[in-house]
């Protein structure tokens, strides 16, 4: 069995995800626990969320403008007030060079110690956490972190728009089918759970998403040992100084 290590705070902590709620139902209870730490956190917010959401009457232009502002809502939740939106089209994310390039930009100007993305790899077990966007998000933010933000010589223009390279020490992975560590957010689910509730238009039933959200921390503190009534969320910490 893994022995699971409970993940200290960093001084600066930037978020790579690929949807708007990506990062409130994965790592919410972390950051607000964080932020009330002192940690300096962003988010970088890849797609714009145009295919997400139910309401089949509503006019599909409109959504990205919702989701950003029900993300800069969640996000005000948990105290954090940095946000950028890539804006890359929901549900057709690759691995392009061009992303490469946007998330090694975002590393070389915000400069943080650790990086939280999504997982590279398909988590069988829960197929909802393996969206090809998902998938796609986590692979160009872990080619961005090695090695495109710390090398000069990628992406040269980076450095003529003034970004030095820049090396990011380790990555924390949400939704990983290999977790090897935890956050302790007992006393952070119910602002957990506001900021996913901010995403309006993604969910249909609040009660019952407040209920799975959780039954599903309080198991994930069960799975590291944590005494009951304790919450975690769990990630796969990567070493990448
Ligand atoms: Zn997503």
């Amino acid at each position: 069995m893994t022995d699971f290590v409970e993940l200290e705070p960093v001084e600066r902590l930037l978020v790579v995800v690929a949807h708007p709620d990506d990062v409130d139902f994965g790592s919410a209870g972390t950051i607000a626990k964080w932020v009330s730490q002192g940690v300096q956190v962003a988010y970088c917010i890849i797609t714009d969320g145009g295919a997400g959401g139910f309401d089949l009457a509503l006019d599909r232009t409109k959504m990205p403008s919702i989701r950003q502002r029900e993300q800069t809502e969640a996000a005000r939740r948990v105290g954090v007030s940095d946000l950028a939106f890539l804006g890359y089209r929901d549900g057709e994310l690759t691995v392009s060079m061009g992303l490469r390039k946007d998330i090694a930009r975002k590393i070389r100007q915000f400069r943080p110690d650790r990086v939280l993305c999504q997982s590279a790899e398909r988590n069988y077990e829960r197929i909802y956490a393996s969206h090809p966007d998902h998938l796609a998000a986590a692979e160009a933010t872990l080619c961005a972190v090695y090695p495109d933000a710390r090398n000069p010589f990628a992406f040269p223009e980076l450095l003529v728009e003034g970004l030095e390279a820049y090396s990011v020490n380790d990555i924390v992975m949400q939704a990983s089918p290999n977790p090897n560590s935890y956050t302790d957010v007992t006393g952070f689910v119910d602002i957990k759970v506001a900021a996913i509730l901010e995403h309006k238009s993604q969910i249909q039933n609040p009660e019952e998403t407040e209920g799975f959200v959780k039954s599903w921390l309080a198991a994930s503190a069960a799975s590291v040992g944590l005494p009951d009534g304790s919450f975690a969320e769990l990630y796969q910490r990567v070493s990448t100084g």
